[in-house]
């Protein structure tokens, strides 16, 4: 494939892509919806082949090209993996800013970093840099997008479980996995959820439930001062514990001074359907105290299902609304080993 032919081709992808479904191994495009861009993308239609193969043009990345307003112009989105950057990272990507694009970096609602302005010429240039510097880009269309996580237990004081690591293992194995629509993955530390785990199509929380050790306790009420949720009860002259309240935050436990408060059991929540949007879900919640392990075997059964029922352009909630919620549990959550 000659030079022209290959930006041709880039400039059809990046204004194109997301507006096709990729049905096969060799990428052969079908289903083309109908074309929604600026009058230069329309006329770039007629560069159209019909079916790219793999090695021909790393797609993987292509993808990660949003067409802007302006014809022949993207916005590059990187792959940032549960929001954690590097201090020697930052003067890389405002280099890359400055030289493919207008010296402008823009944070998205996703902990990701995207460059706009790259112009189509420019796309093999910066991809070839990106992965020098040790970047990749981030995923885009129909595949597991980059897992979003919260500083944890490693910095956060209400921290629980380690919300990095967690995450950064689940990116390692899922970022970029292919599934019927965008699929997005956050994981918090505790239930305060600062990462949106309900919002998300599987959200992962950290989860701590006290036990009251009623023989340390000297009555300071200091616990009932720090729980917002009202369950922690003075009657009687003891503490005693609500458990319908109780949001199994942890945070009674750190503050008691007579560590009279102690982990009764501490794990993860599941919440699976949720999304953002222009119809926004709140994901239900499948699992408590769930071990990293017990909640992996979750997001695979998730994955599976979604993966069976689920049509093209249909997010989770929307697959679990259609075929029943009853029913998709009924696979999910199959009696066993599961905290369930
Ligand atoms: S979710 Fe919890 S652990 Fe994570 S940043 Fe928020 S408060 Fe801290
Ligand atoms: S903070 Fe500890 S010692 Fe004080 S009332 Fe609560 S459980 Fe008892
Ligand atoms: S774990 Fe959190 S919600 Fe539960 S009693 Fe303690 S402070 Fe309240």
């Amino acid at each position: 494939m000659g030079e022209s032919s290959h930006i041709s081709v880039l400039n059809y992808f990046v204004t194109d892509f997301r507006d096709f479904f990729i049905t096969s191994n060799d990428l052969t495009l079908t289903k083309a919806l109908p074309h929604r861009y600026n009058g230069a993308s329309i006329a770039m239609k007629n560069d159209k082949t019909g079916k790219l193969k793999n090695e021909d043009l790393p797609l993987d990345d292509l993808e990660s090209f949003i067409p802007q307003r302006q014809a022949g112009f993207s916005i590059l989105r990187m792959k940032i993996p549960v929001g954690k950057l590097e201090s020697n990272q930052l003067p890389v990507l405002a280099k890359l800013a400055e030289k493919y694009g207008r010296g402008e970096l823009h944070l998205t609602t996703r902990q990701g970093v995207e460059i706009p302005w790259i112009s189509s010429e420019n796309i093999p240039k910066i991809i070839k840099e990106i992965r020098k510097a040790g970047f990749t880009t981030g995923a885009s269309g129909p595949h597991i997008r980059v897992i979003t996580a919260c500083p944890g237990n490693i910095v956060c004081r209400h921290g629980i479980i380690n919300a990095q690591e967690f995450g950064r293992n689940l990116d390692a194995i899922y970022a970029g996995a292919p599934v019927p629509h965008k699929f997005k993955i956050a994981v918090a530390g505790c239930p305060n959820a600062c990462t949106k785990p309900r919002e998300n199509d599987i959200g992962f929380a950290g989860m701590a439930e006290p036990l009251i050790v009623p023989e340390k306790c000297i009555t300071c009420k200091k616990c009932i001062r720090i729980c917002k949720e009202g369950a922690i009860i003075f009657s009687e002259n003891k503490i005693t514990l609500d458990p319908d309240r109780c949001e199994a935050c942890g945070d009674c436990i750190t503050s008691c001074p007579k560590q009279a408060l102690s982990l009764n059991r501490s794990g993860i929540a599941v919440y699976i359907g949720g999304k953002m949007g222009r119809h926004p879900v709140i994901g239900t919640k499948i699992a408590e105290f769930a071990t990293e392990k017990s909640a992996i075997e979750l997001l695979d059964r998730v994955l599976v299902f979604y993966r069976r029922e689920g049509r093209p352009r249909e997010r989770l909630a929307d697959t679990l609304r259609r075929v029943g919620k009853r029913e998709a549990m009924k696979e999910i959550r199959k009696p066993g080993k599961l905290p369930l």
